[in-house]
């Protein structure tokens, strides 16, 4: 018997990592000592508060029941009452805030709510990879915005052409954004809220790493921008602010009717996320931030590290004021595929190719810093030793 796949399966781009994944399996296999800088996790562990609060809710009878699919109130004022100590953000737990099982699943269930089959939604490229992934899975066509170098980073709106702004529905932003590590100032979201204006576009912005930041940088929440409410909804979660990645909890912001229509779909499809694990996500929010601060100096002294290596390899990077990532471009005579292979080759050190992101992420590698500082040390003492010096 052959299941024949559903086209919204088939329709999924192909799986590009595969190929990588295989050299370093055999790496590995070899007895070869290789150091992943490849994902995007956090390696430090949860503060214990959060874990002790898991613990004791756990003990509670009344959170082993359904708990609601939208969340309880308790945490989205938990979360409204971070995004106003946070941001100066007044939002309405009630019906301007919706709990969800880690931001990647509103992210993808939010096109099944506004998307039909052949509209076309504005994606950055590079970007995190769910925004077309669920856009695909909703029969959606993604529409991709380059995000270059020369400008930051940021898409630009005015080399969109009409009829795609006009077809488009949605667009998603992320800043600081996952891979280049770039952030995004209040006149780049006044110029997005603009645009979705004029082309009635719905804005997901995309707000993971807003905690995670260096050197004074504080990034905004992209519901401080006047009129934002009107034209979009936030995603963030604990995930990695607080080192809580495993635990699955987030929450999308922001307009009314969009966060009801999200609940709406959410109903259909899951009953919301155990409540303990709810109230260990209100006791980060809520509770003291000194492990946010100490993660940050953790991350800085490691991006440090990775940004003087590649710099006195030859390398001329900027240090990226927030996030966990360092986006680099691939030397001279490369692909981002054959130097990921040529790193772990020479160097036994996982770099993540940066085609993997979007087109535009061709010719770029990108490296997460969610490893102890002592590997971080010894994979750029290696690839110093075995690559040297290199050329652009
Ligand atoms: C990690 C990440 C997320 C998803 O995090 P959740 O754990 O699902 O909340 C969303 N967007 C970007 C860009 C990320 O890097």
């Amino acid at each position: 018997m052959r299941f024949e796949e559903a086209q919204r399966i088939k329709n999924l781009p192909p799986y590009l990592f595969a190929r990588i994944e295989k050299v370093i399996a055999e790496k590995k296999e070899a007895g070869i000592d290789v150091i992943s800088l490849g994902i995007g996790d956090p390696d430090i562990p949860t503060p214990q508060h959060i874990i002790t609060e898991l613990q004791k809710q756990a003990l509670v009878p009344e959170n082993h029941q359904y708990p609601s699919s939208v969340g309880m109130l308790s945490y989205r004022q938990a979360v409204a009452d971070f995004y106003n100590r946070r941001f100066q953000v007044q939002l309405d737990p009630k019906s301007e805030v919706v709990a969800l099982i880690g931001s990647k699943e509103g992210i993808a269930h939010i096109s099944w709510c506004y998307l039909n089959p052949g509209d076309l939604v504005l994606v950055p490229d590079p970007g995190y990879p769910v925004y077309s992934g669920g856009a695909i899975l909703a029969g959606a066509e993604p529409y991709y915005m380059p995000l270059t170098a020369a400008r930051g980073f940021l898409p630009d709106f005015s080399a969109i052409p009409e009829d795609a702004a006009r077809k488009a529905k949605m667009m998603f932003l992320n800043y600081p954004n996952n891979p280049t590590g770039a952030v995004a100032d209040e006149k780049f979201y006044r110029e997005a809220i603009a645009f979705a204006q004029k082309y009635e576009i719905l804005i997901c912005h995309d707000n993971a790493y807003s905690e995670v930041s260096f050197d004074g940088y504080s990034p905004l929440s992209f519901m401080q921008i006047p009129g934002a409410k009107e034209v979009g909804i936030e995603f963030s979660s604990v995930s990695k602010a607080y080192n809580m990645t495993g635990w699955r909890i987030g929450w999308a912001v922001g307009n009314a009717e969009v966060i009801e229509a999200l609940g709406r779909f959410k109903s259909n499809i899951d009953s919301g996320q155990f409540q303990a694990v709810q109230y260990a996500a209100m006791a980060g929010l809520s509770g003291p931030q000194d492990a946010v601060t100490a993660n940050n100096e953790i991350y800085r002294e490691r991006r440090d590290i990775v940004v003087d290596g590649l710099n006195a390899m030859g390398w001329n990077l900027e240090k990226p004021k927030a996030t966990f990532y360092i986006w680099a471009p691939v030397p001279k005579g490369f692909t981002s595929a054959s130097f990921a292979e040529f790193v772990i080759d020479k160097a036994g050190v996982v770099i993540t190719p940066g085609n993997g992101y979007g087109e535009q992420g061709e010719g770029y590698f990108r490296i997460s810093i969610t490893m102890p500082k002592e590997r971080i040390v010894e994979a750029l003492e290696r690839m110093k030793k075995n690559i040297g010096q290199v050329e652009f």
